[in-house]
């Protein structure tokens, strides 16, 4: 028997596409379906967006990667587009989500060396997701992705999302915290929202005690929640921002934003990446910042959000196996009473692709360019089948 050539890292749905256009995607049957998860959350501005193909094909004739042994023009051009929009200092470009939340980690023991911390901590939360390499699946609050890698990271300290009493007391307690590391929504942890006052508390808390406030964006920024940057609702500025996901909007790139104290931490020789910012990944990110940035889209994103969210609402709400609707702009989580991983495969079948997170938590995250009419048609197809999963669910 012949093995098979990919690692056993995947649990894979029996689909393959072959061609995507704004929110469609096309398999290798012709068959046609309503995106709304994204390439998790990656492809913000949709499939085959024109400024995006047009940005990549030309940078592609020009000039691929020269490396960061010379200064990269397009990578200038990004991260002044990327300070701009969030009024961040400067920026470090890495090529993936987890490669970004390394710098930012690696920001925060600087710092916890600089204050004469011997073993430098981060605070990091309950049920949050930072990525798969050792430092940020130590960092992450699932025992599932951490099985069988031990011995795992040091200089982390668990806390419940939300509480600030909770961080309170390990300021009391511990004298070796050098940051807190948080998502601003919780997203492969359920879609979890944040009390609408805790950034600016975790803030005051961050200042009093000299811990860099690190936010990990890499699924909620870049437009996904209504603002650029979802930390933009409750008017703070954090000290280190991390963003991937639907900055490229398929290439791989990540970024390290950081402000302030923490923006002069690094200096040559402290961190680097062979590919991290080359002229390819950044012509497309430029593309994705300057779209998003122009004619209203942000705007228009927090609306879509508030109409799908109503939706889903109006139509669920009174179900009883669904607890609850939730979410910020077009990153939105309904959460079931039961597990209820089945529905991607009910919702496959009919045309629609979304995804389950936490077990219990149907997670969208469909492309930002989603209008009005195509939220309709998600609502039509997923509402009957939530309200459907009444009886499944009870029996499974
Ligand atoms: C996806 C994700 C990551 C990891 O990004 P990769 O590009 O897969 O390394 C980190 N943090 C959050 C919040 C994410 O959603």
């Amino acid at each position: 028997m012949s093995q098979p050539a990919l690692m056993n890292t995947y649990g894979r749905l029996p689909v393959t596409f072959t061609r995507g256009e704004g929110v469609r995607l096309f398999d290798t049957e012709g068959k046609r379906y309503l995106d709304c998860i994204s390439g998790v959350g990656v492809n913000a501005l949709g499939h085959a967006h024109p400024a995006v193909t047009e940005a990549i094909q030309t940078q592609a004739g020009q000039l691929l990667h020269t490396s960061n042994l010379y200064s990269v023009q397009k990578q200038q051009q990004l991260a002044e587009a990327l300070c701009a929009v969030s009024g961040m200092d400067n920026v470090f470009f890495s090529n993936s989500g987890a490669e970004a939340n390394e710098a930012a980690i690696k920001l925060a023991r600087m710092h916890g060396h600089n204050r004469n911390i011997e073993i430098p901590h981060v605070i990091v939360m309950e049920q949050a997701f930072h990525g798969r390499t050792l430092a940020t699946l130590t960092a992450s609050g699932n025992r599932k992705i951490q099985v069988g890698f031990e011995p795992l990271v040091r200089g982390f300290i668990r806390a419940p999302y939300g509480d600030i009493a909770a961080l309170e007391t390990i300021a009391h307690n511990n004298d070796s915290v050098a940051a807190v590391l948080i998502e601003p929504i919780q997203g492969e942890g359920g879609i979890r929202t944040l009390p609408p006052e805790y950034l600016a508390q975790l803030r005051a808390l961050c200042d009093k005690h000299d811990w860099l406030l690190m936010l990990d964006e890499v699924q909620s920024g870049n437009g996904r929640t209504g603002k650029y940057f979802a930390y933009q609702h409750s008017g703070i500025l954090p000290d280190v921002v991390v963003t991937a996901k639907g900055l490229g909007n398929g290439v791989p790139i990540g970024a390290c934003l950081a402000h302030g104290k923490a923006a002069s931490l690094f200096h040559p020789g402290n961190h680097g990446s062979t590919f991290g910012g080359n002229p390819l990944v950044c012509a497309a990110g430029l593309a994705v910042v300057s779209t998003l940035t122009s004619n209203n889209m942000i705007e228009q994103i927090a609306e879509s959000g508030r109409y799908l969210i109503a939706g889903l609402k109006k139509q669920l709400e009174s179900a009883a196996h669904v607890k609850e609707v939730r979410g910020q702009g077009l990153m939105v989580g309904i959460e079931l009473t039961t597990p209820c991983a089945p529905l991607v495969t009910q919702a496959l079948a009919k045309g629609l692709l979304i995804n389950v997170t936490s077990e219990r938590v149907v997670r969208l995250l469909p492309p930002l360019i989603i209008n009005q009419q195509e939220i309709d048609e998600l609502l039509s197809i997923l509402c009957p089948l939530i309200l459907a999963w009444a009886d499944q669910g009870s029996a499974a």
